[in-house]
């Protein structure tokens, strides 16, 4: 069940300011408030979606290729193609999810340690 009232629902609805990297009619890509790399940035789909699997079980395959090319996209516009990234999604209890709305995070600028978010 979606949660309305979820941090980046309010963060999608304007109530909440955030340091925007790319923004569409579709998909927002923000800095985390919390960084835990030199670049850490989360991307959501502008829908209610609690998390990955719900993402892409109940949207069509344009939203979801959408979703992800726009992650590719900022991940370009951030010159960390050829350094490398890390693009991870938590979801539910045992993966950490603290936001109730699908996201990705995408980690680089630095090497990544092998247990980070
Ligand atoms: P997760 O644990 O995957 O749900 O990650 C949620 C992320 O959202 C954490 O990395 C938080 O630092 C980040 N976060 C929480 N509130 C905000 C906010 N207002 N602006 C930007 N990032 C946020």
């Amino acid at each position: 069940m979606y949660d309305n009232n979820n941090i980046f629902a309010k963060i999608i609805a304007g109530k909440i300011p955030c340091k925007k990297i790319y923004e569409d009619e579709h998909v927002l890509f923000f800095e985390d408030i919390n960084p835990v790399s030199k670049i850490h940035i989360l991307g959501i789909p502008k829908l209610k979606c609690v998390n990955f699997s719900d993402f892409v079980a109940n949207n069509n395959e344009k939203t979801i290729s959408n979703f992800f090319k726009k992650i590719n996209m900022v991940i370009e516009s951030l010159g960390i193609k050829e350094s490398g990234y890390r693009v991870i999604s938590n979801s539910g209890i045992d993966g950490g999810q603290e936001v109730p709305h699908f996201h990705v995070h995408i980690l680089g600028g630095e090497k990544i340690g092998s247990k980070i978010r």
